[in-house]
């Protein structure tokens, strides 16, 4: 299995792309600016398109993937979300103003693009891989991936802050090589991030002690600017743990 960076910034600027993953040559999870990165060829292959949650900065490239891959697909594009997902995109996005409705075009039998729900604690198989869905804290209904071959895992967070759900499920997986887990502010916005649901490196580095095993690390989804104090405040809170930055081309096989 195949994990290429597209995305992994809490914003955009020269280099800086937001949140998008792609698993072998087909799945996406998440897709936002990093997406546009992508060769007209990588795009005709994806097939879904896993969401963690409606929010822009991971939503972006949909609307304009399925517009730019519309005389390419002869089989629509699958975009796997919970139902509260799904139904903020129809009524945001593919309304007619925003974007076209492209779940009925060119027609409602034979449309380009279908919401497939999954709902948190569900598994979705494609090929040989499964994509679970872990329920997550964010400001909005979220969702982390728990994405395995059989032989080893990754598990992407998604957008979140302290919680309850993900550790136990994350003990329970039989595989976790990688977790890819986000911080989106520093300690000393401590509170902001608490406010917006998302971690700190203190508020992650306590939440790491729910975790009974120890994947590499790879952090996801830092407010441009705050790299290296972010990265300096976790090495101090995490000693001993293997926690790398991630890069907008890095790429993991697992
Ligand atoms: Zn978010
Ligand atoms: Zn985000």
């Amino acid at each position: 299995m195949q994990v290429r960076v597209l995305g992994c910034s809490g914003g955009i600027g020269a280099g800086l792309l937001t949140t998008a993953f792609l698993v072998d040559d087909d799945v996406l999870i998440d897709a936002g600016t990093g997406v546009g990165d992508l060769t007209y060829e990588d795009m005709k292959g994806i097939r879904h398109v896993f969401v963690t949650h409606s929010h822009l900065d991971h939503v972006a490239s949909i609307p304009l993937l399925v517009d730019s891959l519309f005389d390419e697909l002869t089989e629509p594009l699958v975009v796997h979300a919970q139902r509260v997902t799904i139904d903020a995109l129809r009524r945001h996005i593919f309304n007619w103003e925003i974007w076209p409705d492209f779940t009925c075009l060119p027609d409602a039998e034979r449309p380009v693009l279908r919401f497939e729900p999954i709902e948190a604690g569900e598994v979705c198989r494609i090929g040989a891989r499964t994509f679970e869905a872990i329920e997550v804290a964010h400001t909005v209904p979220a969702v982390g991936y728990l994405c395995s071959n059989g032989a080893s895992a990754f598990c992407f967070s998604g957008d979140t802050t302290t919680n309850d759900t993900l550790w136990p499920a994350l003990n329970r997986a039989e595989h976790l090589d990688l977790l890819i887990v986000e911080v989106g502010f520093p300690d000393r916005q401590a509170e902001l991030a608490h406010l917006s649901r998302h971690y700190s490196p203190q508020s992650l580095a306590a939440d790491l002690n729910k975790l009974d095993r120890r994947p590499r690390i790879a952090v996801t989804h830092i407010k441009p600017g705050d790299e290296d104090r972010i990265m300096d405040e976790l090495a101090a809170a995490l000693p001993g743990y293997d926690i790398h930055r991630l890069q907008g081309d890095d790429a993991f096989t697992l």
